[in-house]
């Protein structure tokens, strides 16, 4: 999971340029086979979805050609307000930018329209939001995954909520919907609305980039 891409990393979110390209280096190297969730149920070994949530313009401007030179995918969780209005003080990508994105290296996916947290929403809020989510992309002609991001990886884990927003989901067409969790996903999963994320962090070095993709949660570190 990640977010932002920027020349010099200063916080949790933001990777910096050269980080990443050493961990597209090394997932290229090592023989890692990048997939989009809709290519999921071919999943083969050392299989990885590389995943950047918001839709920032930065992703826009670094990624196209790290991931054409690395031989790599990456799904994008568009939260359509923020395309919208824009969030703090970010650069978000447009609408145009986002379609004009090359299918083969891009897959688009689903993070909300408004971005609150799932656990202060009633199931009835969260299904009008992800009907607006979808709306707005369908309305935009940009095609997507129904794949869902939680805001802030964040719902209520409390059962009877959680099965309401299931069948939200699954009432709503959604497939899979990613939280952070720091786990890795074993497939065919019985869990398609917990997958879990591994956070890789801004400061990160190759190393811990190494050992999260094989352990998951580092709690040496
Ligand atoms: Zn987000």
């Amino acid at each position: 999971m990640y977010h932002q891409i920027e020349k010099q990393t200063h916080e949790d979110l933001t990777v910096s340029l050269e980080n990443l390209e050493q961990q597209f280096v090394y997932l290229n190297k090592n023989n890692y086979s990048a997939k989009f969730f809709n290519e999921i149920h071919t999943s083969a070994k050392k299989s990885i979805i590389l995943t950047f949530d918001d839709g920032y313009k930065n992703n826009f401007d670094y990624l196209p050609s790290l991931l054409e030179k690395y031989n790599l995918k990456a799904t994008i969780f568009i939260s359509t307000k923020f395309i919208q209005e824009g969030y703090k003080k970010y650069e978000m990508m447009t609408f145009e930018e986002i379609r004009s994105l090359n299918e083969n290296y891009f897959e688009i996916a689903l993070h909300s329209h408004n971005h609150q947290n799932f656990r202060n929403m009633s199931a009835d809020s969260i299904e009008k939001d992800l009907k607006n989510n979808m709306q707005i992309l369908d309305s935009e002609n940009i095609t997507y995954s129904k794949v869902l991001a939680y805001p802030y990886g964040k719902y209520d884990k409390k059962n009877s909520k959680k099965a309401n927003l299931f069948s939200v989901l699954k009432n709503t067409g959604i497939e899979f919907a990613v939280r952070i969790g720091n786990k890795i996903n074993y497939f065919p999963t019985q869990k398609p609305y917990e997958l879990c994320r591994i956070d890789i962090k801004g400061k990160d070095s190759l190393i811990k980039f190494k050992l999260k993709l094989i352990f998951g949660r580092l709690k040496l570190f």
